[in-house]
């Protein structure tokens, strides 16, 4: 069976050895920065320049992905961030109706992106369509392709009809995201000139983004991160876990993004007020060494469960199980608490792949070399959403 990473490998992605991880676990929780609604002080806020957008962004934006509660975009709003970023189909497409009536009055001062997973242009094109119904605006300012995995999922027929929208005014900006497959979806990204990409970067993933941000750095095309602070856990690791967040871990996470130069704009999933509080100070912040002994404490108590997708895994299973993309449904349905997302997505799948049980297996080919308990989760997927 593979190893998860040694203390050696610890040391190459930028965090702290275990021993520190373990003080930080069990040490009492460092003082956090005052909160500005606590102080009467506005939040710091700090923009960098999204790409060739010209747009600027503040550094910490908003995933509206499962937020239910429309005043707490509002306040982020009110509070200053001006970046919001939803898609089609969350929420079983109720978000879109979501962000535009809580930013309704402020829809001219934020940059406001969406997304279509259609995989023809006409399919696309008319969900853009229902995407500016619902958010109630005429234009959008990124549009993204969604969850492409590959170049060839950028086909030139979908480039064609970002360019087309752009032309008639319903959108500024073409992106792409990716929750996998970065390096072959960046390139791709740089090649057909789009002009954003939407990425999961986060503390687990060590050093190994840096060449592919550094490089759309280097082509103008702007970088915003997602799945920023590594959420989603089983109900095993959520006592661990929980802990870690009270003391500050969630905001380690995102002053460990926001690093780096190439990232312009974050997207964390913020659902409550406190959380939006926690996650604006990561704005004007400084990443210290009790935030890297947080993360590294955290890594463990995730590793486990958390995939990050990074299509490392060791063998492939023989009945075809996606196996990344099966566990972001499960991180969706029990780390994010988006049952109906993680279902919806794992009912997409073709009914061969559904069907498939990992408990009519007697041994399994498929290892995690970052220490995911593969077959663990898979069975736990299979049981919550088949
Ligand atoms: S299971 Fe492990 S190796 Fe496979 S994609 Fe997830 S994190 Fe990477
Ligand atoms: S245990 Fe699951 S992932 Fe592994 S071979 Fe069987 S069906 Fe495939």
């Amino acid at each position: 069976m593979s190893k998860p990473r040694s203390r050696r490998e610890f040391i190459v992605a930028g965090l702290a050895l275990p021993v520190a991880a373990e003080a930080a676990l069990e040490s009492p929780p460092p003082p956090l920065p005052a909160a500005a609604p606590e102080t009467g002080e506005p939040p710091v806020i700090r923009k960098r320049t999204l790409g060739r957008t010209g747009l600027e962004v503040t550094e910490v934006g908003f995933g509206c992905m499962i937020t239910s509660d429309a005043s707490v975009i509002t306040r982020a709003a009110d509070l200053g961030i001006n970046y919001f970023d939803t898609a089609r189909v969350y929420q079983s497409g109720n978000n879109e109706r979501l962000v535009g009536a809580a930013l309704k009055g402020h829809r001219k001062e934020i940059v406001l992106s969406t997304k279509a997973k259609g995989g023809t242009a006409e399919e696309a094109r008319a969900e853009l369509d229902e995407s500016l119904t619902q958010l109630g605006t005429d234009y959008v300012d990124i549009w993204y392709l969604h969850a492409r995995s590959s170049a060839d999922e950028i086909t030139d027929d979908l480039r064609e009809a970002q360019e087309k929208a752009r032309d008639e005014g319903k959108i500024r900006f073409a992106g792409v995201s990716t929750h996998k497959g970065h390096e072959d979806v960046v390139p791709a990204a740089i090649e057909k000139k789009l002009d954003v990409v939407l990425m999961t970067y986060n503390f687990t993933m060590g050093d190994r983004m840096e060449p592919l941000l550094a490089s759309l750095r280097e082509a103008g095309v702007g970088a915003v991160a997602m799945k920023t602070q590594a959420g989603g856990r089983s109900d095993e690791a959520k006592a661990r876990y929980e802990k870690l967040t009270a003391n500050g871990g969630m905001l380690a996470a995102l002053k460990w993004v926001l690093r780096n130069p190439a990232v312009a704009t974050t997207v964390p999933s913020i659902t409550d007020i406190a959380m939006l509080e926690e996650n604006i100070q990561a704005m004007g912040a400084s990443f210290t060494p009790a935030d890297e002994a947080l993360l590294a404490a955290r890594l463990e108590a995730i590793r486990p469960d958390y995939c990050s997708m990074c299509g490392e895994c060791e063998g492939t299973c023989p009945k075809g199980l996606p196996v990344a993309d099966v566990l972001r449904y499960l991180t969706y349905a029990e780390g994010y608490g988006q049952f109906a997302l993680g279902r919806d997505n794992f009912l997409a799948m073709p009914r061969e792949l559904r069907d498939v049980r990992c408990d009519d297996c007697t041994s399994c080919p498929v290892r995690c070399p970052q220490g995911v308990e593969v077959t663990r989760r898979l069975r736990r997927a299979q049981e919550l959403l088949a």
